[in-house]
């Protein structure tokens, strides 16, 4: 049978509620990518979950097929939530799909043009919010409480049962879950939910490394951030909502949460892209907290299978690459011309 999405594929391991009705744009079954380069220069067995394959360009879609499923099945009419970009597009398509009004809070002017497009080309009534990501995600507590809107943030428990298939995807794709799970961490749904998952799964557990950018790392300095400020948007979050439990996640599983600068983060993002795989600056982090860590004697990766969660597409956030670039040379459209510039 062709593939029909996560709640038919592993719904058996989801805590859904009976009503559930699901709703799939057959999310999910994303790729492991095989590092070969650097997992020769590191000495280890490197893989990526390339997340950005999802239908909408992150992970954000494993959550949003259970929440929309079971808010759908519940009768809901409208859906809402507070989003750093990807979250906003993923609400927006499944509910589209489903039929749903959606609403998105986004802060002003600090979400990604490829995350917003998405948002609008689903049909979600987007505002915009003069504050940060954690104050839309108040407002998105508040009216959910007093009205019937149904709140799809990963506060919503769904969301995480959705998103713990992507731990077992990668138990089912090595046989046993990797010796390290690296991966960013903003909102640390995503954090909790893979714990979750391994341990549900029962195929081993990984030590998890969670990373967050340095101006936006309240759970590293312990404390949270009020002005969160990073060129990864999708992790710039002050208040993480599941902070406890990715600290608990990160206690557990013998492993860490760390910071790394923005410029770490976007020279990792080019030695991603430079074997083959283009992923938004928050996608990045795992693997720079990884090539920090052991740049400094603080990670052994020798021998070990390591898989790194790129949690987002390149194409969500295409103005960090041009920006950063000279635009094309221009030449006339002759041979001539197109041999000097290619010798020279
Ligand atoms: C949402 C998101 C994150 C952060 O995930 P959390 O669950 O909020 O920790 C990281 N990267 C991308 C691309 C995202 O969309």
């Amino acid at each position: 049978m062709t593939y029909q999405g996560l709640i038919h594929r592993y719904g058996q391991y989801l805590d859904l509620p009976a009503h559930t009705k699901p709703i799939s744009l057959l999310e999910g079954n994303t790729p492991l990518i095989p590092m070969p380069r650097l997992s020769r220069e590191l000495g280890c067995e490197l893989f990526i979950k390339f997340e950005g394959l999802n239908p909408t360009g992150s992970f954000k879609d494993r959550g949003m097929t259970a929440a929309i499923s079971e808010a759908v099945g519940r009768g809901a009419k409208t859906v809402i939530c507070a989003s750093t970009g990807n979250t906003a597009a993923s609400a927006a398509a499944y509910a589209a799909r489903a039929g749903l009004r959606s609403i998105v809070l986004i802060p002003e002017g600090k979400v990604a043009v490829g995350k917003l497009a998405g948002a609008i080309a689903y049909g979600a009534e987007v505002i915009q919010i003069q504050g940060s990501f954690d104050d839309a995600l108040s407002l998105v507590v508040e009216i959910t409480q007093k009205t019937p809107i149904a709140l799809v943030n990963s506060i919503n428990p769904f969301r995480i049962e959705g998103q713990k298939t992507a731990a077992f995807e990668i138990c089912d794709d090595l046989g046993s879950a990797p010796d390290w799970l690296c991966l960013p961490v903003g909102n640390a749904g995503n954090i909790t939910s893979y714990w979750a998952g391994f341990k549900q799964y029962q195929k081993g557990l990984p030590q998890i490394l969670g990373v967050q950018a340095a101006g936006a790392a309240p759970l590293v300095l312990g404390h949270p951030v009020e002005k969160p400020e990073t060129v990864a948007t999708a992790i710039r979050i002050g208040r993480p909502a599941r902070g406890e439990q990715a600290l608990e996640a990160a206690q557990e599983s013998n492993g860490r949460i760390i910071a790394v600068t923005d410029e770490q983060i976007l020279s990792t993002q080019r030695v991603l892209a430079s074997e083959g795989v283009w992923v938004e600056p928050a996608s990045a982090a795992g693997l720079s907290g990884l090539l920090a860590e052991s740049a400094v004697g603080k990670f052994e990766v020798k021998g070990r299978r390591i898989v790194v969660v790129c949690t987002g597409h390149g194409m969500k956030d295409p103005s960090i690459i041009t920006e950063s670039f000279q635009s094309p040379k221009v030449i006339p459209a002759d041979y001539a011309a197109l041999i000097e510039v290619i010798e020279t």
